[in-house]
């Protein structure tokens, strides 16, 4: 943007490369395309004379990338098996860094170079990237898990075990709790990450016990049978967060799982937007009872209930004879006997999921009287016949319930009848609040049954599986909620590589927040943008003409703009108490169960502070911003349910260990690079700016105590126990034959090199 600036550190890259003296110069026309070379000549910017001179003489700019090929020559013989590793594997290595544009353009090629020789991971530092290569490698096996087995990262090109090694490392070695935490675009391969992680983590953490392996190797699929759905971006995405906790003795054998969800997106039970399909586990059951005859037995209606689907014969054609869902009910059924879950158990998840199909053909039509109005009624009553059957309730009283409700005022009940729209919401609303709690009861019955048994004092590796950034053509409220989600998820990454301090709470007191009753019966989803309207005096935030019912964020990933359609109803997420008493009277245990406890709001309100030892943490300042404008109006009229709060106050205890997962192309094919897609993911996830800080930044600021506790190993013998003062510090630094630190009053501080340097060191005396 600043030409002049631009071509002093263009100036300063050709002189460097003109140092190295490289013998091959590969045309790189790609390169004479970049906008800022364009720039530079469109604009008759005056370059150098140095520059000018040497762009005439090379008449391509091939000796730029040729920095890059030159390193690659040796990687090219290793395709297929990569055993070897390369300085090009860690981008800190790269020299050249000044110009942001000009910088990250240079580091795609370089990305792209890797990736075209199927080298999807490259580590920025101890970040690793993981570009998604949309097809099978050959680099998961148990061969390879061996491998990444303890051995120093430098010796193994980058890979997802190497991450699993170091967070299971880091846990044994120092007996604390470790977090990984995947990123990126929705697609980018989070989930895929997650699962290999898993499967590092099962083979390192020696689980000999064979059933304990297997159930924590089938939690994921089971969970993502119920919470995954084929969206228009990716065929298995993932419509919840996921935090899952693998469980270790202090020595490092596993000895449990612990799951969390959050925000799974219920309202995709009821409608899904166009080519997109509800959750998995629907499709699973409908084949498979199909195959097996049973869907009498499930009363499922042969003619597809129109909750999977729009286009009736096609859709039934293709589930019905898709080998893939029967197969796949199969194996849900073998990780349901696996993990444990009795056949009671899971005979009544069909029928509640039955129902819930059943629940979704309940028609409703208006009965008009003389005196009243508003009233409906079920005219077909076969669904609801169904769907009251699964429940084990009385068909009459779930009539009932849904067209009508009971409303006490000043003491007295009077019935009120329901219009055919309220009747249909009120139906709806118990599709999504039994879908909701079946899951939530599934992940608690698996946290049970995976927890362990003995009762030591264990310690965990975390494994963060959150959905990505969504900026659809239509965006509602749940896209809202998983971008907000993201920008926590950034902040957190932030606060953590830039090491920034905690800073005090300001302008985001809970008691700002007015009473949501109060004003709760008038909103409206217009009354919702004219608050956004009258009090968002924010730059992240804009309104746009002529567009009803809509705002726009701009959000550290992308400007997105939101359509304030259902908002209200989305968030209200309420269940009308008349259906909750029937449900409660049913005769199955599974549903008393699910409808026993009170009714209590599934999230934290999104404002409430995060308590934690170090402090509170705050989001970042543009989220900060733009969450203290958006919870000043939304509390007014709505109450925002935010459970990663929660989540992420969890998380800050453990020592974090990131993986970016970038998406090479939307089309998912292989080998396809995107320079300008992997481009905007670098820029906006801030990879540039943590090379930059990984190279000279500080980034692990240790305690003096906590350092010598550690570290003490590397100078004195174990009966020492030296004081843990500045001293020895300085003791235990010189004897590793560190340098470049610096000391704080009460911090050392050191690069991230440093604590590599140390770990290894201390992994060989103990
Ligand atoms: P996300 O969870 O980020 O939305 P997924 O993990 O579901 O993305 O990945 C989307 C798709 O990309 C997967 O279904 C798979 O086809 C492909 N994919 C991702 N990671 C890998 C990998 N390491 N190897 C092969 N294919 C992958
Ligand atoms: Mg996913």
């Amino acid at each position: 943007r600043n030409p002049e600036q631009w071509c002093r550190s263009f100036c300063h890259f050709i002189g460097q490369c003109l140092i190295k003296d490289f013998e091959a110069r590969p045309s790189v026309t790609h390169l004479l395309e970049h906008p800022f070379i364009k720039q530079a000549h469109g604009k008759d910017v005056a370059l150098p004379q140095q520059l000018a001179a040497l762009i005439q003489e090379q008449q391509d700019l091939g000796f730029v990338i040729s920095l890059a090929s030159h390193r690659h020559e040796r990687i090219n013989t290793r395709k297929t098996l990569i055993i070897e590793s390369s300085p090009d594997d860690d981008l800190v290595n790269l020299e050249f860094l000044d110009e942001v544009s000009f910088i990250l353009f240079y580091l795609t090629s370089h990305l792209q170079k890797r990736y075209d020789e199927l080298q999807v991971y490259t580590y920025v530092g101890d970040i690793l990237i993981a570009l998604n290569p949309f097809q099978n490698l050959s680099i998961y096996s148990p061969q390879f898990s061996k491998l990444y087995h303890g051995v120093k990262r430098a010796d193994n090109p980058p890979h997802i075990f190497a991450t699993a090694d170091a967070a299971y490392r880091g846990m044994v070695t120092f007996c604390k709790d470790q977090c990984i935490i995947i990123s990126g675009e929705s697609g980018a391969g989070k989930t895929e990450s997650a699962h290999l992680i898993v499967q590092h983590l099962t083979f390192l953490g020696k689980a000999n016990n064979r059933t304990l392996r297997e159930k924590i190797l089938q939690v994921n699929p089971l969970v993502e049978a119920f919470g995954n759905a084929c969206t228009a971006i990716n065929d298995n995405s993932s419509r919840f967060g996921k935090y899952l906790e693998m469980k270790f003795t202090p020595t490092g054998a596993v000895i449990g799982a612990k799951i969390s969800e959050y925000l799974l997106e219920k309202s995709r039970v009821i409608k899904q937007a166009t080519g997109e399909k509800n959750f998995h586990i629907f499709y699973y059951i409908y084949a498979g009872l199909y195959h097996q005859d049973k869907l009498r037995t499930f009363r499922l209606p042969s003619r597809t209930p129109p909750r999977l689907g729009h286009q009736h014969c096609k859709v039934m054609h293709d589930i019905v004879s898709s080998k893939l869902y029967a197969e796949q009910f199969d194996a849900i059924q073998e990780c349901f006997r696996n993990i444990g879950f009795t056949e009671e158990e899971v005979n009544s998840v069909y029928r509640i999921l039955s129902a819930i199909l059943n629940t979704g053909n309940i028609e409703f039509a208006s009965i008009t009287s003389q005196h009243q109005t508003d009233k409906s009624e079920v005219p077909n009553s076969e669904s609801l016949d169904n769907a009251a059957s699964l429940l084990c309730i009385g068909p009459e009283e779930l009539q009932e319930a849904l067209t009508s409700q009971c409303v006490v005022t000043r003491g007295e009940t009077i019935i009120r009848t329901n219009t055919v729209d309220k009747a249909a919401d009120v139906r709806d609303a118990m599709s999504k609040a039994l879908y909701g709690r079946l899951f939530s009861w599934i992940v608690n019955r698996i946290n049970t049954l995976l927890q362990p048994d003995m009762n030591i004092c264990g310690m965990n590796v975390g494994i963060l599986d959150i959905f990505g950034f969504e900026n659809f053509k239509k965006n509602s409220f749940e896209q809202l909620c998983i971008n907000i989600a993201n920008e926590q998820i950034q902040f957190y990454f932030n606060q953590h590589i830039f090491a920034l301090e905690q800073v005090s709470l300001t302008n985001w007191e809970v008691d700002d927040i007015e009473s949501q009753d109060r004003l709760f019966p008038q909103a409206t989803d217009q009354t919702l943008v004219d608050k956004f309207e009258d009090n968002l005096r924010c730059k992240y935030f804009w309104i746009p003409k002529r567009v009803e019912l809509c705002f726009g964020i701009q959000h550290y990933a992308g400007k997105v703009m939101y359509n304030v359609n259902g908002f209200l109803e989305k968030n209200r997420d309420t269940l009308p108490a008349d259906i909750v008493v029937v449900l409660r009277t049913s005769e199955n245990k599974l549903l008393q169960q699910l409808f026993s406890s009170p009714l209590t709001k599934t999230g934290n309100v999104m404002n409430v502070p995060m308590q934690n030892k170090g402090g509170i943490i705050l989001p970042s300042r543009r989220t900060e911003t733009m969450l203290t404008h958006m919870t000043t109006v939304l509390s007014s009229s709505v109450c925002l349910q935010y459970s990663l709060m929660d989540l992420l106050s969890k998380m800050v205890v453990g020592q974090p260990h990131f993986v970016r997962c970038i998406k090479p192309n939307d089309d998912r094919r292989a080998l396809r690079f995107g320079k300008e897609r992997v481009m905007v993911q670098l820029r906006y996830t801030g990879i540039l700016e943590t090379v930059n800080i990984r190279r000279q930044g500080f980034s692990h600021r240790i305690p003096f105590e906590e350092f010598v506790n550690r570290y003490y190993y590397l100078a004195f013998r174990a009966h020492q126990m030296p004081s843990t003062n500045k001293e020895n510090v300085v003791a235990i630094l010189e004897r590793a034959k560190l340098e470049a630190w610096v000391l704080g009053k009460t911090k050392v501080f050191l690069r991230y090199y440093h604590v590599e340097q140390l770990n290894l060191l201390l992994r060989e005396v103990i």
